[in-house]
């Protein structure tokens, strides 16, 4: 069995054996970790370009000698969608980037955008066999991302074309996708790819879901989304975008028009706020509205129309990845002082670590261990200040982190003249609510079976609208996951 798999990954081909020989497990464990090129925090505060700045030719080949091509690697078990990991690391130290882009595209359908957003530190990283002698894990996201711009650079998926075009358009049968975010993306190419005619259904202007209006362009370009979209639309996939499914179209509308499935990837957009005092002040903004106006609206940008706070003294509410990037594009729009309110601490912050240390780089102030209780307004109804409740931990609740728990008596009032909300989002609910028969969970969201199959057969989901807020490698296997599940429904290969 275990030689099956050795073979099915190639870890038997010739050239890798003699990779693996060319120097001892020694040799390789005493190369450093490469460091990420990036911008100088001071030049990057005041501009929206890309913080980090990807691997040289040289770090790419230092960091894949160190992968020791373990027989039994730990990291694949660390991500969520079984990526062969050293197959690709070591198709990159022997040069074939092709090949490395390859297995990576078998697995993740947006390498490009998981290697700069995933949380690797908890996910594969996290199980590196370097952990276990002390020294800092193979940099695989970093690697992941070098390995899909390079391919970018060079190559259109070629193999999107030979397949998507291999039947006329007439014969294929139709299957609609609402919202373009990473499950819809991922789940578009695959149905594209077994020969279906594909249409993607965006409510919003522009096509991406989050990875758009929500990750900013200093984290992940909008280039690096576009250069994925179009080699969807290169095989063929056709998008609509500024229609709302469950407005625009209905259901009904969309069986009338002949597809013969639907996968819903409608997201999880909609922001929650905690139901303090003050929620109403002018001022106060939730995160979805904050980087919605500026990353898809240009606000903030020299003659854009769309109007946004620009707070000099701003405090974010949260520790997310959400969070981080509020705080961070609050800077870049002039903020004097900009702070987390968080009521954990920084270890249990969700956010990925590394936009946490970038964000520190920057001069974000982390108050942690602070729940805010109230939002203070001025005779004009903006807010001026916050109160927030001081607080320690306690024992972990059922996330498995140490739960905050107020100090009596401690609480302090801060002032500030913006606040934005980051504490978590819901399901968009107008899918849940216009078709009927879908049955829908009492978090808002669609509930599947382990295909991803709905209430309704003919309607599969994925990504956050399933899950809440998740991540975007997780959302992507939801939608390949769909893709394989849907496909095998509509050749009778299951009830
Ligand atoms: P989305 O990306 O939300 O896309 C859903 C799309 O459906 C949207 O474009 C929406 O407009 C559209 N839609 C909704 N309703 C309809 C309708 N009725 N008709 C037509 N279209 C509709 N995850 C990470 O892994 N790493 C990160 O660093 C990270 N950072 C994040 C930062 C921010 C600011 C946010 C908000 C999230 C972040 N996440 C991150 C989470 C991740 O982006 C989501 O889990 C992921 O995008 C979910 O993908 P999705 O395809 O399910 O939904
Ligand atoms: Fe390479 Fe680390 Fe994976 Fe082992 S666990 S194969 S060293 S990346």
């Amino acid at each position: 069995m275990e030689k099956e798999k050795d073979t099915a990954r190639g870890r038997n081909d010739s050239w890798r054996e003699e990779l693996r020989r060319s120097m001892s497990a020694a040799e390789r464990t005493a190369i450093p970790r490469v460091s990420m090129r990036m911008l100088d925090p001071a030049e990057r505060i005041h501009s929206n370009s890309e913080v980090n700045l990807g691997l040289t030719p040289e770090q790419a080949l230092q960091e894949s000698t160190r992968c020791l091509d373990c027989p039994e690697p730990g990291c694949i078990t660390g991500c969520p969608v079984s990526i062969d990991i050293p197959g690709f690391i070591k198709n990159i130290q022997r040069g074939n980037l092709t090949e490395a882009a390859r297995i990576l595209k078998e697995t993740s359908a947006l390498p490009a955008v998981c290697g700069r957003v995933c949380p690797q530190e908890k996910q594969c990283e996290s199980r590196c066999i370097y952990l276990r002698m002390k020294k800092s894990p193979v940099a695989i996201g970093w690697l992941e991302r070098y390995a899909a711009d390079e391919h970018l650079k060079t190559a259109r998926n070629a193999e999107h074309h030979t397949d998507s075009h291999s039947k006329e358009r007439e014969e294929r049968r139709k299957i609609a996708v609402v919202g373009s975010g990473p499950a819809g993306l991922s789940f578009a190419g695959d149905m594209v790819r077994r020969g279906y005619d594909v249409v993607v259904y965006e409510a919003l202007h522009e096509i991406g879901g989050v990875l758009k209006y929500g990750i900013p362009e200093f984290r992940l370009p909008n280039s690096v989304v576009e250069a994925e979209i179009e080699a969807l639309r290169d095989a063929g996939v056709t998008f609509h975008k500024d229609t709302v499914i469950g407005k625009t179209l209905s259901y009904d509308d969309l069986l009338n028009e002949g597809f013969s499935g639907i996968f819903v990837a409608s997201g999880a957009g909609l922001p929650r706020f905690m139901g303090i005092p003050g929620e109403n002040l002018i001022g106060v903004l939730s995160s979805n509205e904050f980087l919605t106006r500026v990353n898809l609206m240009g606000a903030g940008r020299p003659g854009a129309q769309t109007p946004v706070p620009h707070g000099k003294c701003v405090a974010v509410i949260g520790g997310g990845n959400t969070a981080m990037d509020s705080v961070r594009t609050s800077l870049r729009l002039g903020a004097e002082r900009a702070m987390i309110i968080y009521r954990r601490g920084i270890e249990e912050m969700p956010a990925r670590a590394e936009e946490v240390e970038h964000a520190m780089q920057e001069g974000v102030e982390f108050l942690t261990l602070c729940n805010p209780i109230e939002y203070i307004g001025d005779e004009k109804g903006r807010v001026r200040a916050i109160r927030v409740q001081r607080m320690t931990l306690g024992e972990p609740d059922a996330s498995g982190r140490r739960s905050p728990v107020p100090v009596e008596g401690a609480v302090d009032t801060i002032e500030v003249d913006e606040v934005i909300v980051s504490v978590g989002v819901s399901p968009n609910p107008l899918i849940p609510n216009s078709i009927d028969g879908l049955e829908i969970s009492s978090r808002g969201t669609i509930c599947v079976n382990e295909d991803m199959q709905s209430s309704l057969p003919l309607i599969f989901a994925g990504g956050d609208i399933v899950r809440g807020g998740a991540t975007v490698i997780l959302a992507m296997g939801d939608g390949r996951k769909a893709a394989a599940a849907m496909h095998s429904y509509l050749n009778g290969e299951q009830s």
